[in-house]
């Protein structure tokens, strides 16, 4: 599965930063959003930005996190409803960009110049992308009991049903209990 490698990478950023951004439940356990530096750094890890990511950019981020995790709904058009809402407000344009050495590639950064509205607008292009093609139905959340994280299946055969290996082990140990 590829939609195209840049595609792919920024799908696979936003799927961790959804996941790092909107409270929940994650692998059987309550998940809260962190606060302060702890959310900083791992916003930071998410989206492979090696310098420190000042707390009003992380907040302008947050702001978006409700929206983003629409896609990975399932509801095909509540998704892009609400993705086209946000390429709106974060005036997502495309750009072909040629920069540290890398082959040109399309960049969609947003023209309000800040620095989430920018990163916004390019994840909200890459799951448009997705959801505008044959394999929309690939954006997903975790179908395993307490788990409702999302994720992206790039699977050959497009089955994948968990957020990770952790839920699929532990749908499966629950399953075999329910057995015996
Ligand atoms: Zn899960």
């Amino acid at each position: 599965m590829n939609f195209n490698s840049h595609t792919d990478a920024v799908v696979a950023m936003f799927v961790t930063l959804v996941n790092v951004l909107t409270p929940g439940e994650r692998r059987g356990r309550p998940y809260a959003v962190p606060s302060g530096p702890e959310l900083a750094a791992e916003v930071a890890a998410a989206l492979r930005e090696r310098g420190e990511i000042a707390e009003a950019d992380v907040a302008e981020l947050a702001g978006y996190a409700a929206d983003l995790r629409a896609a990975f709904s399932g509801d095909h058009d509540l998704a892009c409803t609400v993705i086209n809402q946000v390429l709106d407000a974060t005036d997502a344009r495309p750009h072909l960009s040629g920069h540290d050495g890398e082959p040109w590639h399309l960049h969609f950064h947003g023209t309000t110049g800040t620095w989430a509205a920018n990163w916004v607008a390019s994840g909200a292009t890459a799951l448009a992308i997705v959801l505008g093609g044959e394999f929309h139905d690939r954006l997903g959340v975790c179908t395993a009991d307490r788990c409702d994280r999302v994720f992206v299946d790039v699977s050959r055969n497009g089955t994948r049903r968990f957020c990770s290996t952790a839920c699929q082990n532990r749908t499966k140990t629950a399953a075999f209990r329910a057995r015996v």
